[in-house]
């Protein structure tokens, strides 16, 4: 089989980026192993997550399908009360202005964008990715597939865009530079649902019930409240996985018990805690894979890189990283960079020193412009960003400091 670009993943990353390559006129065929609806753990949408989705047309899709609205986030600290961070977005006159979005069941809203991008045109075939196919200069020229019915099959393609999630289906694979552990390596989240929990009221942003609300017991120990319909709620504890292995307790026992321990607040809003989903774990999930462009290939989302489920980038990334490849990818198939050793080296550079600057916000756990604008004044002109040096120096310095990402 024989089509322009693969995409490896039917997760939000690669709907999404299938929805944008139709729009350039593409018609990309979509490799899923997994059989949807299917769980998936990240429910909470940034604002600018819900500008990309209405960008996509699907206001309209999400609005009739009752997901809960979210206008901002409540964070509960241990000695400081609470705070309320708004959902703003930028409008056409460059001014911040209030927003809305959505948290979603994940099983129905990856659903909804996998029919979707089928719906407009995109070709869905259920296998597992299992190789990648390799001209003898090392680009990549499409994939091996493994079918439901144990049979293989080539797909060979222009662009392979990798979208599969924590696989990180290229960088095991060894296509890609290496893959490093991120700042949040030793973290583990611990995560169910419950039902009938107590939301706030509504009349205000504030007080809206679809409202995301975070717990902090200390900076590395915390727990989020993501209402997904009007009953069900999704609850996770995000702790050092040493403190989870000390407990010596099964994933229900630990969640249930830290849902009424960590903050009188959370355990005020459940007072008597039943999971309705199963309680699942991820450990180490912070990582970032270099390199993540090359010829014939392009990594998006998760596939690249995650940095911890604070402040809901995740979908964000995924579909924004979706929207920005588009353009290029066009500009690709119809010969531009074709010749070049990474014909998406300034994409994939300014990928990274975007998500650069949010890892920096989560880790400094302020807007990272005003940690830039005020260290050097400071800590002196020679200050380079503590959590990544490179942030602050020119491209070229970054490129020639990380040479496998040219
Ligand atoms: C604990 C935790 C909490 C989170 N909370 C939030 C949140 O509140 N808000 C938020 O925005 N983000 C959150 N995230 C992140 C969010 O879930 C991800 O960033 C998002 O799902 C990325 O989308 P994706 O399309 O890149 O990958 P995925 O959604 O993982 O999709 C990848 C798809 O690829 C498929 N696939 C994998 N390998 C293959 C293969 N070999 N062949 C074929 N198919 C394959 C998978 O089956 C899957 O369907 C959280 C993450 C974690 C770990």
């Amino acid at each position: 089989m024989k089509t322009p670009v693969a995409i490896i993943g039917g997760g939000p990353g690669g709907s999404a980026s299938a929805m944008f390559l139709l729009r350039e006129g593409i018609k990309p065929v979509i490799i899923e192993k997994t059989s949807f609806p299917r769980y998936h753990i990240g429910e909470s949408m940034s604002g600018e997550c819900g500008a990309v989705l209405r960008v996509l047309g699907l206001e309209p899709d999400m609005l009739s399908r009752k997901h809960p609205i979210k206008h901002g986030l409540h964070v509960f600290g241990q000695a400081k009360g609470s705070w309320w961070v708004p959902v703003m977005a930028r409008g056409d006159d460059g001014n911040l202005q209030f927003q809305s979005t959505w948290q979603v069941p994940r099983a129905e809203f990856d659903q909804a964008l996998q029919d979707e991008a089928v719906a407009r045109g995109a070709t869905l075939i259920q296998a597992r990715a299992t190789r990648p196919l390799l001209r003898d200069d090392g680009a990549v020229r499409g994939v091996e597939v493994r079918m439901a019915d144990g049979g293989t099959q080539e797909i060979e393609s222009e662009l392979l865009l990798d979208c599969s999630g924590q696989s990180t289906f290229l960088a095991n694979a060894g296509v890609t530079g290496p893959k490093y552990l991120g700042s949040y390596d030793k973290q583990i989240a611990i995560f169910s649902q419950i039902k009938g929990g107590i939301r706030d009221v509504g009349g205000t942003r504030e007080t809206a019930p679809g409202n995301t609300l975070i717990f902090y017991k200390k900076k590395y120990h915390w727990a989020w409240w993501i209402p997904i319909d009007d009953e069900t709620t999704s609850v996770g504890i995000v702790c050092p996985a040493a403190y989870f292995v000390e407990q010596k307790e099964s994933k229900a026992a630990f969640i249930t018990r830290e849902l009424h321990e960590l903050h009188p607040e959370l355990k005020r809003r459940i007072p008597e805690v039943k999971l309705v989903e199963e309680a699942r774990a991820i450990p180490n999930y912070s990582y970032q894979v270099r390199g993540f462009c090359g010829k014939g290939f392009l990594c998006i989302g998760d596939a690249h890189r995650f940095i911890d489920p604070i402040f809901s980038f995740g979908l964000f990334i995924a579909v924004k990283e979706a929207q920005r490849v588009a353009p290029l990818v066009k500009a690709y198939l119809d010969g531009a960079n074709r010749d070049a050793p990474n014909p998406f080296a300034d994409y994939q550079l300014a990928c990274e020193q975007g998500l650069d600057v949010l890892e920096d916000t989560i880790v400094l756990g302020a807007p990272a412009r005003v940690w830039h604008a005020v260290a050097p004044a400071l800590l002196g002109p020679d200050h380079r960003c503590v959590c990544r040096p490179h942030l602050r120096e020119p491209a070229l310095a970054d490129r020639d400091r990380f040479p496998q990402a040219a």
